[in-house]
């Protein structure tokens, strides 16, 4: 019996997949997200053979990327991936806040299907654009039929959505997974699958206030030499909720911003703590001051904690 899970649905939020600059050769000074997904699919030779469905959601340079975006774009993964025809779901974004969406879709939906997001380091007018070869691994990934959970796709290496960290600011293979490494390699469009796909008890659609202006505010403060506390105190004066520390090392935190943190505290401020290093997990054993995310990046623990308070209130 033919699979009925016949159609894949690309949700376009913009980025430098879809930049333009007013030349070929530049590839710095382009106009983030200035093309809309179905220009983006017509650069592509073929599709995965399955029936596409586009919608343009956003047109955001990623590092715009706002509360109201993610609630809407949670909202029509939701509604799409509850369909039986539906196979999966492709996502372009912006590279610079990519984790950051990846691991709220995650955590949020932890899909049984594939949603895949993608993004690109030229844009799509550049001698080498590499937005093309990527949105068509991401659409082969999302057609596989095994495929599941929130995955990252780039420069053929595709990443669970909680171990992919833009690690270059330049470099086509920007992201990386640290120790974790790749779930999978796509190669001319087949996927060599290294490991097991991502999975999680979801949070679900409920636990998301319908108004994104009412999301807990949460904000990261980075623990270093010379660290002082009066940044913390006037964040906590102006109604901070949350605290993401990014400490030094295994999570460590300044004595002079530790003391501003106890504040904090005291004053009702819910303090998290991760390390500040590009890589490897904080270790246990520590008497740490404050709960440890271990394996988030901070702006990954950002959205963690507002998650957190959201099932508090
Ligand atoms: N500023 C861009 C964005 O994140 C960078 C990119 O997509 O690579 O939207």
């Amino acid at each position: 019996m033919p699979s009925p899970r016949r159609t894949l649905v690309v949700l376009a939020t913009g980025g430098t997949i879809a930049g333009r600059a007013a030349n070929a050769h530049d590839n710095v000074g382009y106009r983030a997200a200035a093309l809309g997904v179905d220009e983006l699919l017509h650069a592509l030779p073929g599709g995965p053979g399955l029936t596409l469905e586009t919608e343009d959601l956003a047109r955001l340079d990623s590092k715009d990327m706002d509360h109201a975006t993610w609630l809407c774009l949670v909202q029509r993964l939701a509604h799409h991936l509850a369909r039986a025809q539906v196979q999966g779901a492709v996502v372009t974004h912006g590279t610079d806040t990519l984790e950051e969406t990846a691991w709220l879709l995650h955590r949020v939906l932890a899909p049984r299907k594939p949603v895949v997001l993608t993004a690109a380091m030229r844009p799509a007018s550049s001698l080498q654009a590499d937005g093309p070869q990527n949105l068509a691994d991401a659409l082969a990934v999302a057609a596989a039929v095994e495929a599941r959970g929130v995955l990252v796709v780039l420069a053929g290496q595709v990443f669970g959505a909680g171990d992919a960290r833009k690690r270059h600011s330049w470099r086509l293979d920007a992201f990386t997974a640290g120790d974790a490494g790749a779930i999978a390699a796509i190669e001319q469009g087949a996927l060599r699958r290294f490991r097991e796909w991502p999975s999680a008890e979801p949070i679900g659609l409920d636990g998301l206030p319908a108004d994104s202006s009412a999301w807990p505010w949460v904000e990261i403060v980075t623990s270093h030499a010379g660290a002082r506390g009066a940044g913390v105190d006037a964040l906590v004066h102006a109604g901070v909720r949350g605290l993401v520390v990014a400490g030094t090392g295994n999570a460590t935190v300044h004595v002079d911003l530790a003391q501003a943190l106890q504040r904090a505290q005291a004053a009702g401020v819910v303090v998290r703590l991760v390390t500040r290093c590009a890589a490897g997990p904080v270790l246990a054993g520590r008497d740490h001051r404050w709960p440890v995310y271990a394996a988030l990046s901070a702006p990954q623990a950002r959205v963690e904690l507002m998650l957190e308070l959201m099932q508090e209130s």
